[in-house]
């Protein structure tokens, strides 16, 4: 219940004039967002680089209504990747199609995601294509391919464990040899679309995890991307890297900024890859509502900040 109007209000442009104004609520939202300025972005990175843990940024915002704005999201993660070389940062960058313009035309998102990705080849980085709902899920895939098929092999996508499909999906994505981040998915979604309990999105997070690190299968150069802070979900995965020999050139772990910071730094001890996805921009809002849908405690934290003033 809490879950559900928490999303809905991330959606309600109501609650964002009214929240996103409110000073409490800016200094919660500091926990999981880098800054508003990109400055504050690259300061955050630059701590984190230097503790082991490589990030991938994303340009906070979504859904933009008009070309000028999709394009201008776009420019500003062109400008983005010259600051990531500029200040030799290990750093990638994440964005979601609604901000390059899907809502307008499929087009108009192309256009401006292909800009990216063409600055992005010339500066040697990556571009992760975050998942929204899954109103968003057969279109999101679409294009994805659309530029893989065009070669920009430095493209990967996010399947969500909660949908019925994502087993399906996964395994074409393998066939195709594609970087797949897994997680759990962050949306409100139907029973008819989704697993509705969460022992089911979990068990089914384990096993289409291990099904695209599987030595058996062929080997495609398939790579996932682990995004979880679920204990157990990376202790499952560490056994099974170990008990089968899954090199870690196959996968990595990600978690996001301001969570599970001890986490992080075992795995980063540990060897392992471990990205840190690290928001930053004016319009944390959005999600800054989904981190506070997800755990009820972050809540509280919130709640009582405010009886503290
Ligand atoms: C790198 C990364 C990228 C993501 N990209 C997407 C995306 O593109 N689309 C999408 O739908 N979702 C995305 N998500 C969010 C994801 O779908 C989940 O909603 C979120 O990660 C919580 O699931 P969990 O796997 O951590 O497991 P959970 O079972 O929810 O949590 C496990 C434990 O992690 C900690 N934890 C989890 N969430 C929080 C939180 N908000 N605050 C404090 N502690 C917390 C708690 O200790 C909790 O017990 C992403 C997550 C990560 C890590």
């Amino acid at each position: 219940m809490l879950r559900s109007f928490l999303l809905y209000l991330s959606g309600a442009s109501w609650a964002k004039n009214l929240i996103s104004h409110f000073f409490l609520a800016r200094r919660v939202a500091r926990r999981f967002v880098a800054g508003e300025s990109l400055e504050e972005a690259v300061e955050a990175v630059k701590k984190l680089n230097a503790e082991g843990l490589p990030v991938t940024l994303d340009y906070l915002g979504e859904a933009t209504q008009s070309e000028a704005d999709a394009a201008d999201a776009a420019t500003q993660y062109i400008g983005l990747l010259d600051t990531i070389t500029g200040h030799n940062l290990k750093a990638t960058v994440s964005l979601k199609l609604t901000q390059l313009g899907l809502d307008i035309s499929d087009d108009t998102c192309l256009t401006n995601l292909r800009r990216i990705l063409t600055h992005a080849a010339r500066t040697n980085n990556h571009v992760t294509i975050d998942m929204e709902s899954s109103a968003y899920t057969d279109v999101t895939l679409r294009i994805f391919r659309t530029l893989r098929d065009e070669g920009f092999t430095n493209l990967g996508t996010v399947i969500q464990s909660y949908l019925y499909r994502s087993e399906q999906d996964m395994a074409e994505l393998h066939q195709e040899g594609a970087f797949v981040r897994l997680c759990k998915g962050a949306y409100k979604e139907p029973s008819d679309r989704a697993f509705p309990k969460k022992a089911d999105v979990d068990a089914n997070y384990v096993k289409l995890m291990r099904a695209y690190v599987d030595p058996d299968a062929a080997q495609t150069g398939a790579y996932l991307a682990v995004a979880s802070h679920d204990a157990r979900i990376i202790d499952t995965m560490r056994e099974y890297a170990r008990e089968r020999n899954v090199p870690n050139e196959r996968f990595e772990f990600q978690m996001l900024y301001g969570i599970r910071n001890d986490l992080q730094r075992e795995l980063a001890r540990q060897g392992f890859t471990m990205r840190v996805y690290v928001p930053f921009g004016t319009q944390w809002y959005p999600y800054f509502m989904r981190r506070l849908a997800e755990r009820p405690a972050n809540l509280w934290f919130f709640v009582s900040n405010f009886f503290r003033g």
